[in-house]
């Protein structure tokens, strides 16, 4: 028996959001001879296959509750893919129709999902984003040309963290009983780091909260403004505090470990060869991070969580290339 949601017939959509399973990378630990254990926590198993379902619905939940949003609505947001597809099918289940801006790297297969849902998907060239004031003026021209719809607004709306505060957080503290001493993810919104680093920090002050960010040759440039990225995650070092998501509280962060994108897709195949895991490249890019962290012999018998954001069926068209 799984531990996802099971043993009743479920009424909707949403309920089948969260509660995704932890699993011990048992054979990837021993094979490098890490000192630390590592723990998956696995969220491709929400039913639109990533961790951007939790905070889709947290967000619609409220805005539906708030009287925000009501049926025949549209939703808008900027994503790279996930939360789009996320609100995509919620939106579906509950009548809503959808927009998107995203920016024109993202993967092939998401774009093709999003069309699959019926959604309209606004290009937004690469380049765009290198702009320091990029996300107040995507903001801004989401609210400019869409008057009447609900701007979901991940990258600042406090459900966000708030839904990994409330689940992500709390379901990672029950399922190690407690046993947890570090924990790993990307940034994208920083929702996930915020919210479950905030909560587990408050179960057990000395846990240590990790980010996974893009190193150098990752990022793109006015030269290179399409080098082969890590889908989904943004570098948070060394960058003004005022120019990060709002959703991003670097209070709680303790250490931040850079990778290139070969490193990450690399220890996707690791992970997939060695423990049947297919996950997608910024869960290569966390768990390349954690296992530096294993590694460490100071960090003997400690448990090391690891989000795995999403699966790596997301990513199969990419250029091979760019597949490594
Ligand atoms: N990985 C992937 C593939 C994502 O789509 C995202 C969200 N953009 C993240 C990681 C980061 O999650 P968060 O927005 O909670 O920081």
């Amino acid at each position: 028996m799984g531990t996802g949601p099971a043993g009743r017939i479920y009424d909707e959509f949403s309920q089948l959001i969260g509660n995704t399973p932890l699993l011990e990378l048992h054979r990837y630990r021993k094979n490098r001879d890490l000192p630390g254990r590592l723990v998956a926590k696995i969220e491709y198993f929400n039913p639109a296959g990533s961790v951007k379902d939790r905070i889709a619905w947290a967000i619609i939940k409220d805005a539906e509750e708030t009287g925000r949003l009501k049926p025949g609505d549209t939703i808008v947001d900027v994503t790279s893919g996930n939360t789009g597809i996320a609100l995509a099918a919620i939106a579906a289940s509950r009548g809503y129709r959808a927009k998107f801006y995203a920016s024109d790297n993202i993967s092939p297969d998401k774009i093709r999902i999003l069309d699959l849902f019926g959604v309209e998907v606004v290009p937004v060239r690469n380049e765009f984003f290198l702009d320091p004031e990029a996300l107040e003026k995507i903001t801004n021209r989401i609210r400019e040309e869409n008057p009447d719809a609900y701007f979901t607004d991940q990258l600042a709306n406090p459900v966000n963290p708030q839904a990994h505060f409330d689940n992500t957080g709390p379901e990672i503290w029950r399922d190690t009983n407690g046993e947890v001493d570090f924990l790993v993810a990307g940034v994208g919104t920083g929702g996930t780091i915020s919210g479950a680093g905030k909560f587990l920090k408050s179960k057990k002050p000395d846990v240590k909260v990790v980010v996974a960010e893009p190193a150098e040759g990752s990022l793109p440039t006015e030269e290179n403004p399409y080098p082969d990225e890590i889908d989904g995650v943004h570098k948070v070092s060394e960058i003004d505090p005022q120019l990060l998501p709002g959703n991003y509280d670097g209070s709680v962060v303790d250490e931040i470990i850079a990778l290139e994108t070969a490193d990450a897709r690399r220890t996707v195949r690791a992970l997939a060869s060695e423990e049947g895991v297919f996950v997608g490249t910024s869960s290569g890019a966390t768990l390349w991070a954690a296992t530096q962290i294993a590694s460490r012999p100071e960090n003997a018998g400690k448990t090391i969580v690891v989000v795995l954001p999403d699966t790596g069926e997301r990513y199969l068209t990419l250029p091979s290339d760019h597949r490594g």
